[in-house]
C-alpha cells in the first residue's frame, strides 16, 4: 500500500468525550470516527486492524473444528418470544418494528437463531458434535456506552455455539474452545489472563472470561501468583464471606456519631488502613434481572481517594473507588449501629423508612458529601445514571493478601478488560425452544449447548490500553494496521532515496510483509509523528546521508533510537 493512495487522517487533539487512552488514540490516529453514542465508523486504518483480529479468530476457530456461517442482524421477535427473552431482557435489547408493525430485534447475541437452525438441521446424534460460529455485527443498547470501541452499542463479536449429545460431550466441546481461545489470545501478542467466571444458575465451573490486563479495565480480577487460581471478582466473592471484610468473624459494635464522623472514624470502623485521603459516600444501586425488574437493592459505601467533584462522581468518572458492599440498607444499619445516612456527614434528607428493599430505590434528593463540614451537596438525583456494578468492582469482600481458595498463597488483584467469554449453557435454550435430536436409542433428546464470544472490536481497544506511550499506539505485529512503514526522506529531491524506497517496498511486498510506503511527501517530523501515533511497529527510514554509507535506518516503535542496517538485512528485522 502507498500512503498517497490510502487514507490517513490524524488529529492533534483527542475528542472531549474520550476518557481512556485507547479511545483518544484510536480517534487521533484516525482508526475510528464517531457517528453517535456508542456507534462508530471503522475507518480504513481501523478496519485493517479489525480484519487482522478476525483472520486470527477465524483461523483458530476453523482449526478447532468450528464451522462459519452468518445469521441476520435483524431477527424476527417470534424466536425471542419462544425463550421468553423478548420480554424478559432489559432495555439492552433493541426492539424494532417493520412497516407491518411486526416486532424484530437487532441481535445482541444469537442463541435463539442458532438453536432454531439446529432443531431443523441437526436431526440425529450422528451429526453431533457441531460448533457453528459467526463474526457479525451486534447491537446492545448499553446503559453507558463509553470508552470508544471498548463499550460500544454497535460492535463486532465472534460468537460460537456448540451442540452436543450429552453433558460429557458438551464439556469436551467447551474445553476445545477454551484451548482455542488460549491460542487466539496468545497470537494477539497481549498479556491476558483466563479467569473463572460465574456460570449463573447452570452451575458448574464451566465459564471463563479472557481478560486483557490493563489498569483501565472495568473488571477486577483476583489471582494467586503462587498457583493457577484466577477468577473474576464476582466469582471470587461468591466464595468469600458475605459482608464487609472481617465482619463474619468480628462483628463491629462501634457507632458513628451522626454528623460528626470523620473519614478516620469510618476507616477505623471498617478496619481499613488510612494512608490516603479517604472520603466516603453512600449510595444505592439496583440489581435487575433480565427483564429489567429490580430484584435486590444494594447499598454501597464508597471510599473515594482524594477530592472529587460530585458531578464527576455522578458521571462515574472517579477512579480508584474502594469500599465495601452491603447486601441491604439494613445490614449497614446493623453493622454500624446507625443509619447509613448518618455514617459520616452523608445522608438522606429524610431517613428512609425501610419497608421493602424497593424503597431504597428512591434515589432523588440525596444529601451527599465528603467528610468535611459544609461540604455537602443537596438534592442529588442518582436516577438511573448510577455507576454500573462493574464500575465499582473494587467494592469488595475479597482484598489483596487474602488466602487463595486453593490454599497455595495470597491473592493479588489487578484490572482487566473482558475480551472473550466461554460458557457452558446446558439445555437452557434447547429446552426453551424444544430443540431435540434423535439419540442412538432412537429417542429425542435436548441438545447440550455452549456459547463462546470474542469482542472483535473491543480487542484493538484493549491492545492499546496495554500498549502505548506518550506518542501513540504500539501495535503487536499480529494486529498492526501495517507491520512496516517505509519512510523516505526527501524522496522528491533524491533519485537514490526514491529508487531505494520503491525497491525495498516492492521486495517487502514480495516477501509477504504488510508494508506501507509513505510517499506523501510530508516533512520528516510530521511523517514520523503520524506513524508513531498510528503505532506501526517497524519503521525503515531512507535518507541520502545514510544511503551514502550503504545503510538505511531501522527503528522498532519501542526503540529509543534508530539502528543502521544494510538494506539487504531489513527483511530479517521485520519478519
Ligand atoms: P461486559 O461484561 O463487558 O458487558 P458481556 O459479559 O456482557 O461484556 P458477553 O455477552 O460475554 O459480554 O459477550 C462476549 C464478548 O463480547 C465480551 O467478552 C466482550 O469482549 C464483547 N462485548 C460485549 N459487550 C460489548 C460492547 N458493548 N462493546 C464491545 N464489545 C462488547
Ligand atoms: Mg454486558
Ligand atoms: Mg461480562
Ligand atoms: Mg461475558
Amino acid at each position: 500500500m502507498k500512503a498517497s493512495q490510502f487514507f490517513i487522517s490524524t488529529l492533534k487533539e483527542a475528542p472531549a468525550d474520550a476518557e481512556v487512552v485507547s479511545h483518544k488514540l484510536m480517534t487521533r490516529a484516525g482508526l475510528i470516527k464517531k457517528l453517535g453514542a456508542g456507534i462508530y465508523n471503522y475507518m480504513p486504518l481501523g478496519l485493517r486492524v479489525i480484519r487482522k483480529v478476525e483472520a486470527i479468530v477465524r483461523e483458530e476457530m476453523n482449526r478447532a473444528g468450528a464451522v462459519e456461517l452468518t445469521m441476520p442482524v435483524v431477527q424476527p421477535a417470534e424466536l425471542w418470544q419462544e425463550t421468553g427473552r423478548f420480554d424478559k431482557m432489559g432495555p439492552e435489547l433493541l426492539r424494532i418494528q417493520d412497516r407491518h408493525g411486526r416486532d424484530f430485534v437487532v441481535q445482541p447475541t444469537s442463541e435463539e437463531v442458532i438453536t432454531d437452525i439446529a432443531r431443523q438441521e441437526l436431526k440425529s446424534y450422528k451429526q453431533l458434535p457441531k460448533n457453528f460460529y459467526q463474526i457479525q455485527t451486534k447491537f446492545r443498547d448499553e446503559r453507558r456506552p463509553r470508552f470508544g470501541l471498548m463499550r460500544g452499542r454497535e460492535f463486532i463479536m465472534k460468537d460460537a455455539y456448540s451442540f452436543d449429545r450429552d453433558q460429557a460431550a458438551a464439556k469436551a466441546s467447551y474445553q476445545v474452545m477454551a484451548q482455542a481461545y488460549r491460542r487466539i489470545f496468545d497470537r494477539f501478542g497481549l498479556t491476558y489472563r483466563a479467569v473463572a467466571a460465574d456460570s449463573g444458575a447452570i452451575g458448574g465451573d464451566l465459564s471463563e472470561e479472557f481478560q486483557v490486563i490493563a489498569a483501565t479495565g472495568e473488571d477486577a480480577i483476583v489471582y494467586c501468583p503462587q498457583s493457577d487460581y484466577a477468577a473474576n471478582m464476582e466469582k471470587a466473592e461468591a466464595l468469600a464471606p458475605v459482608g464487609p471484610r472481617g465482619a463474619a468473624t468480628q462483628p463491629q459494635t462501634k457507632t458513628a456519631t451522626p454528623g460528626k464522623s470523620t473519614c478516620a472514624d469510618v476507616a477505623e470502623l471498617l478496619g481499613v488502613p488510612l494512608s490516603i485521603t479517604v472520603k466516603s459516600l453512600v449510595l444505592a444501586t439496583d440489581e435487575t434481572n433480565e427483564a429489567g425488574e429490580i430484584v435486590k437493592t444494594q447499598v454501597w459505601l464508597l471510599l473515594l481517594r482524594g477530592d472529587h467533584d460530585m458531578n464527576e462522581i455522578k458521571a462515574g468518572k472517579v477512579p480508584g473507588l474502594a469500599g465495601f458492599r452491603f447486601a441491604t440498607l439494613g445490614e449497614i444499619e446493623e453493622h454500624f449501629g446507625c443509619k447509613p445516612g448518618y455514617l459520616g456527614p452523608i445522608g438522606l434528607k429524610k431517613p428512609l423508612k425501610i419497608v421493602a428493599d424497593r424503597e431504597v430505590a428512591l434515589m432523588a434528593d440525596w444529601i451527599c458529601g465528603a467528610n468535611e463540614v459544609d461540604f455537602h451537596i443537596t438534592g442529588v438525583n442518582w436516577g438511573r445514571d448510577l455507576p454500573e456494578p462493574d464500575m465499582v468492582a473494587d467494592l469488595r469482600n475479597v482484598v489483596a493478601g487474602d488466602r487463595s481458595p486453593d490454599g497455595k498463597g495470597e491473592l493479588a488483584i489487578e484490572r482487566g478488560i473482558e475480551v472473550g467469554h466461554v460458557f457452558y449453557l446446558g439445555t437452557k435454550y434447547s429446552q426453551g425452544m424444544n430443540a431435540t435430536f434423535l439419540g442412538d436409542d432412537g429417542k429425542p433428546a435436548f441438545f447440550e449447548m455452549g456459547c463462546y464470544g470474542i469482542g472483535v472490536t473491543r480487542l484493538p481497544a484493549a491492545a492499546i490500553e496495554q500498549n502505548h506511550d506518550e506518542r501513540g499506539i504500539i501495535w503487536p505485529d499480529a494486529i498492526a494496521p501495517f507491520t512496516v512503514v517505509v519512510c523516505p526522506v526527501g524522496m522528491d529531491r533524491s533519485e537514490a532515496v526514491k529508487a531505494t524506497a520503491e525497491q525495498l517496498y516492492a521486495d517487502l511486498l514480495a516477501a509477504g510483509v504488510d508494508v506501507i510506503l509513505d510517499d506523501r511527501g510530508e516533512r520528516p517530523g510530521a511523517m514520523f509523528a503520524d506513524w508513531e501515533l498510528i503505532g506501526v511497529p517497524h519503521r525503515v527510514t531512507i535518507g541520502d546521508k545514510s544511503l551514502k554509507e550503504g545503510v538505511v535506518e531501522y527503528q522498532h516503535r519501542r526503540d529509543a533510537a534508530a539502528t543502521k542496517v544494510a538494506v539487504a538485512d531489513i527483511l530479517a528485522h521485520v519478519k
